[in-house]
């Protein structure tokens, strides 16, 4: 070791940047080999997730969704989708089949970073408030039928443990989020409470996930969709199961058969990923240490802040913008994602784009196309293997369902819908995703599609709060 570190120190400031840039490529490889093992790994732990309690890091949650929405679901519904840096209030209208279009509106609300992590009442009457504000400014053409509630699906984008399809308690926050007093409760009766406070009348009819949302609102359009994954500021899927291939699930065998599964591969972790020092040190410096490994390595929320710390050593050691480490460079989470996902896009011949990012946020005025072009590079070598490894948990879906090979004589279509910032907007994220999932399945990738659920979870929450709306129940028993 120390020949090498002597070795190093002679060699210019310019070949120790590039020899960082090697080690960390080096590093974050993922050939196909290894991302097989990544999906064996995962169809292992989905396994020992739903056979006991506690028996994976993949907490295989179950949804008590296991009636996936028709098309025939009618009526006004709202939903509350708290999740990531935004939240939405949602109203929509479901015309039941004869009409399935749902036009959903919706008001966007960023969370101001303070309640992320104060109190629970403090944020739940900030949601209430925004619901309230949302109902009472609604025009006299949104009616209920007379003496009815307002029901609304609740889309909470964190780990919940349900004790029913409208309760559920709070596992762990994620994320940008800590609040203590959240944690163990149930996060319906913690919306009720600050609902009450602020005098909404308002009927919480289903508590989902983002990623059951988004399956359910994809199934609504496509009764082939067998799972959702969340690629944005965190990352997550479900899928749907066979309820008998649930040996934790005590309860009654619903009449579908199936069972929606919240797996939160966020949290999964295997000796077979690629984990470099930076993301060793990410995750001892956040908010929830040795938690959401798989997450870390992969969604929005934490891309642009390993790019940030491969550019802070290589300032501190090779000298990469000069004499001095740009003082910006040294505050966590200054790189966010979006311009992670600019810069990588740059087209230009003098990557423009990069130099006016580096000036903007870093205070680095003069950057040369050198370093431009090295920043560029960081950027595909950090996104990449977030796409390939969030390709090689979708194939471990697959695996765990068998339809990762092309059955003889069997023509079954696997849908998978999918949202989040990070598939919607960082188009080279996306692309290398799915040309991963092609390299992996090789003459089976045709039948698989991927589709981009668009508000899926907003929308899924509604359509949820629609079939199990205590009005149709009261119609049907
Ligand atoms: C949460 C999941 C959620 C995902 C995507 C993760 O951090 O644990 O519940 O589905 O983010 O929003
Ligand atoms: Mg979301």
């Amino acid at each position: 070791a120390l020949v090498v570190r002597n070795r190093m120190k002679s060699l210019g400031k310019w070949a120790k940047a590039m020899a960082i840039i090697k080690e960390l490529e080096d590093k974050c490889g993922t050939p196909s080999a290894k991302l097989r093992q990544v999906a064996d790994a995962m169809d292992v732990e989905m396994h020992a997730g739903l056979a006991s309690e506690g028996g994976s890091k993949l907490k295989m949650l179950i949804s008590y969704v296991d009636n996936l929405p028709t098309g025939g679901e009618k009526g006004l519904f709202y939903a509350l989708d708290l999740g990531g840096t935004n939240f939405r209030v949602l109203r929509v209208q479901l015309g039941g089949s004869e009409n399935p279009v749902v036009k959903p509106e919706f008001k966007e609300v960023s969370i101001p970073p303070h309640l992320m992590v104060g109190s629970s009442e403090a944020l739940f009457d900030f949601i209430a408030a925004a619901l309230a504000k949302f109902v009472a400014t609604e025009g006299e053409d949104i009616c209920l039928p007379p003496g009815r509630q307002r029901e609304l699906g609740f889309t909470f984008s964190f780990p919940v443990r349900q004790l029913s399809i409208a309760s559920g308690t709070l596992i762990k926050w994620t994320k940008g989020f800590s609040i203590k007093d959240t944690v163990g409760q149930d996060v319906v009766g913690e919306l009720k409470k600050a609902m009450e406070r602020i005098g909404l009348d308002m009927c919480v009819a289903a508590l989902v996930n983002d990623t059951v949302g988004t399956l359910a609102g994809g199934r609504y359009n496509n009764p082939d969709v067998i799972a959702a994954v969340i690629l944005g500021t965190g990352t997550n899927a479900a899928y749907v199961e066979r309820a008998h291939a649930i040996p934790k699930w005590h309860g009654l065998l619903p009449k579908s058969g199936e069972m929606v599964i919240n797996m939160e591969w966020g949290n999964f972790r295997s000796s077979h990923l690629p984990l470099t020092e930076y993301d060793q040190s990410l995750d001892a410096d956040s908010l929830n240490p040795g938690e959401q490994i798989f997450e870390k390595l992969i969604s929005g929320m934490y891309l642009g802040e390993i790019v940030r710390r491969v550019l802070c050593r290589m300032a501190e050691e090779a000298g990469f913008f000069g004499d001095t480490v740009p003082s910006k460079l040294k505050i966590p989470f200054i790189l966010r994602t979006p311009d992670l996902s600019a810069m990588h896009h740059d087209t230009s011949s003098d990557l423009k784009v990069v130099g006016s990012k580096l000036k903007d946020i870093l205070e680095i005025p003069n950057s040369s196309l050198k370093v431009r072009k090295v920043i560029v590079k960081l950027c595909d070598i950090v996104a990449s293997r977030g796409a390939r490894l969030s390709a090689a948990g979708i194939l471990g879906i697959l695996k765990k369902l068998g339809r990762d090979t092309i059955k003889e004589g069997e023509k079954q279509k696997s849908v998978v819908a999918l949202d989040g910032g990070l598939f919607q907007h960082y188009t080279k994220f996306r692309n290398c995703m799915e040309s991963t999932l092609q390299e992996l399945l090789g003459d089976a990738y045709e039948n698989l599609s991927i589709i981009h659920s668009n508000d899926g979870s907003g929308i899924g929450a509604a359509i949820l709060a629609a079939s199990h709306s205590q009005y149709l129940q009261a119609e049907e028993s």
